[in-house]
Parts: structure tokens; sequence; C-alpha cells
């Protein structure tokens, strides 16, 4: 076999023909292996968009490189021409190769395993692990994600989803909203913004007919997206995550607590303040998992502060009415806005107005709607990965990394 057919089967790139291979000494004084190739009668002078086959235009910037997969530890990069061509529909553009994506300076097969790093692991790594930056790092990640996102056909079969905005950093401008499947758990369309708009844009890609088909649409309370929801799909139920009514509740139990210790320093009981203080977790907590400490601090709330208990029972009561749903959660739903309406907690009072004002929403959940625990395990995951994202700094960056790990779009390794 030939040494540039043994280089052709080594890089595992289709429509090549390999000129020749030498060792070059780098930037930095390290040895560097240099694989000069060309596209093949077959793949040169190809439009990068459409594919179709173009009139030659003129030699663009000459010979250039692209950064590939190292061989035994060193750098290796392969180079060729890259000539431009006037493609009738795209106009005068460089010539794609079959061995890299438009417009980048990397080989596919070093950009899906970056992308694959990054999915697993924290990105500081990955780039001292490849010898790259962090900004290299998130346009490839944008890279490869849209490209899988171009493959498939996300919005197929949806019948139950999820729409929700996320804050990916400090400011007003900085949200993505993101779209899940309830049946799958993984993310199908995500876009920065959170506007009408945005929701709309979602719809728009879905389309009339696949919209006529969602039976439940889950948000959180911003009436806004409802009012998209009604207009774009009128024949799906709209209801409520059960995490985020759950998390109203933790809210309005935690301006309790605070309250009451506060209430208790100005009484001059600092101890018992403080006790509160320590309490917060047991509070929150489910209360199966509580710790044996925990048990403890919450029998001396009962046994001390009765207002504080009867919150926390309200609390637990809705995350109950979430467990059993159907005619019984919607039972303890009713009975815990009466309840929370008469409670003499100002707190509770408020709760009860708005589960009152959402109460359609909320039951419509209980029937049918997506089933809490897989929601809110699939959001927190999705939330945790943003913020590990926000380091990129832009929100294309931030969706690509979400659709990467939570959208089925991870590349396979280049593994052969
Ligand atoms: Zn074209």
């Amino acid at each position: 076999m030939r040494q540039t057919t043994v280089w052709k089967k080594l890089l595992g790139v289709e429509h090549v023909a390999i000129e020749g291979v030498r060792v070059e000494t780098g930037a930095g004084g390290e040895e560097i292996a240099v694989i000069a190739l060309r596209p093949d009668s077959r793949a040169r002078l190809r439009c990068p968009k459409c594919r179709r086959r173009c009139r030659f235009a003129d030699e663009g910037e000459g010979r250039r490189s692209w950064r590939s997969l190292d061989v035994h530890g060193r750098k290796c990069y392969l180079e060729a021409g890259a000539p431009r061509v006037q493609c009738p529909s795209h106009g005068l553009i460089v010539a794609s190769v079959p061995w890299a994506r438009h417009r980048s300076r990397f080989t596919a097969a070093f950009e899906d395993q970056a992308a694959w790093l990054c999915a697993q692991m924290s990105w500081r790594k990955v780039a001292v692990l490849l010898r790259t930056t962090w900004e290299s790092l998130q346009q490839i990640t944008v890279r490869v994600t849209a490209d899988a996102r171009a493959r498939r056909d996300r919005l197929a079969g949806l019948r139950r989803i999820g729409i929700d905005e996320k804050s990916w950093g400090k400011g007003e401008d900085k949200y993505i909203m993101v779209v899940t499947d309830h049946g799958t758990g993984k993310i199908v369309w995500a876009a920065e913004g959170r506007c009408q708009d945005t929701v709309r844009a979602f719809f728009t890609a879905l389309g009339p007919e696949r919209s006529k088909l969602l039976t439940h649409v889950s948000a959180d309370g911003a009436e806004w997206i409802h009012d998209v929801i009604r207009e774009k799909a009128p024949r799906a139920l709209i209801c409520l995550d059960a995490f985020h009514v759950v998390k109203w509740a933790g809210e309005a139990l935690d301006k309790v607590r605070r309250r009451t210790a506060a209430e208790l320093r100005a009484a001059g009981n600092a101890d018992q303040a403080a006790s509160l203080g320590q309490a917060m977790w047991a509070l929150r907590k489910a209360p199966e998992k509580l710790t044996g400490n925990q048990r403890t601090s919450l029998a001396g709330i009962a046994a001390d502060n009765e207002q504080l208990y009867r919150a926390y029972l309200m609390k637990e009561q809705l995350r109950e009415a979430f467990r059993v749903k159907g005619k019984h959660g919607k039972a303890l739903i009713t009975g815990l806005i009466a309840w929370a309406r008469r409670s003499r907690i100002p707190e509770f009072a408020r709760l009860a107005r708005t589960l009152t004002r959402f109460k359609a929403l909320i039951f419509a959940t209980m029937d049918g709607g997506p089933s809490n625990g897989r929601a809110e395990g699939v959001n927190s995951q999705i939330q945790a990965l943003i913020a590990r994202a926000r380091g990129f700094g832009s929100a294309g960056a931030v969706i690509a990394m979400a659709e990467l790990v939570h959208g089925g779009l991870c590349p396979d390794l280049p593994l052969r």
C-alpha cells in the first residue's frame, strides 16, 4: 500500500487525494504533522451551502490549514488550497472541503471530538487537553450543533411539550426560550429572547398542522406565553409545570420563616430566631428525605411557631396534590386554597389568590399533564448546564451547549 493511501485510510475522509505528508516545526518549536491533500474530482468546486458543482472563481486566500486530531500527541494539520466558486444561489463563496465544516479552521473529526468532550466535562479541561482556546470551543459547539440540528427533525411527533424562559446571565436581555418534549425529556427547540415573537418563532418552525396535534403545553405562570399558545395551538390544554407551582409555595414559606425570625429577634428571642435560620433546609426538603436533626427542628417549629408550621403543612399539601394528581389532587388543591385564604398568614393568602387565578391550568396539569418528577429533573439539569455554559458568554453558545447535552445532538465520538 502506498504511504498516501495509508494516510487516507487513517484520516477516514472520503473523496480526497493525499499529496504528501511532512513534519514541520510549529510556532512553539514543537513538531507538527502536516498532511497536504485536495478534494478529489467528485468533491471539488462545490458550494458549501447547496453542494452544487460550481464554476471556479479564484484561488481565494491560497493554501490554508485545518487543525485535525493529534497524531501520537503531536498536533496534526491538513493543508489544501481554498479556491472560491461562483454559486448561482449563494454567490462568490469558498468551496467546500470533504473534511471540514464551512468556515471552520478545524476538521469535522476534531470538532466532533471537541464537542463530545465539552458535553462530558468542563471546557477548561477540554481546552487544555485539545490545546485550543475557549473561544474556539465556543464556535465549535455552535457549528456542531447547527450541523446536527439540520440533519434531523426534532419536532416530529410532539404531543406534550413544555415552554420555559430561562435566564443565562445578569441582565434583562440574557434570556433564552427552551422547548422540551415531555415524552422524552429532551430539548427540541431553543432560541434567544423572551418575548411573544420568540414563542411564535417556535410555532412557525413546528407549523400549523403539527401544532394542532399538541395535547398539552406546559409553561410557568407567564401569561404572555399562554396567549401565544392559545393563538397557535388552540386545541392544546395549557398547564403549569408542577415544580413552578411548588416553587411559589416554597418561596411563600421562606418569606414566613424570615418574617417569623425577624419578629422573634425584635422580641429579644435571638436563640429561637437563629434556630429558624438553621431550619431552612428542613422546611424546604421533602419529608421523606429529612435527616434525624431536621426532623427534630421541624418538631421544634410545630411546638413553638404554630403559624410557620401551618405554612409548612400547606406547602406539603401542594406537593402531595401534584403527587396524587387526578380527582384527589384537585380536591387537595381546592382544600388548600380555602385553607390558605383563611389562614391569616399574608404570604399564603397571596398564594391562595395566585392559585385561584391559575386553577384551570393547574387542574389541566392534574389531567394528563407532564409528570412532575421528570419535568423537574429535566428542568434542574438544564438549569445547571446553563449556569455552566454562562462562561461562554453568548446566547448562541449557551443554546448550543444545552442542545448538545439535552437535545440529543451530541455527535458520536469519531472512533473508527
Ligand atoms: Zn450554493
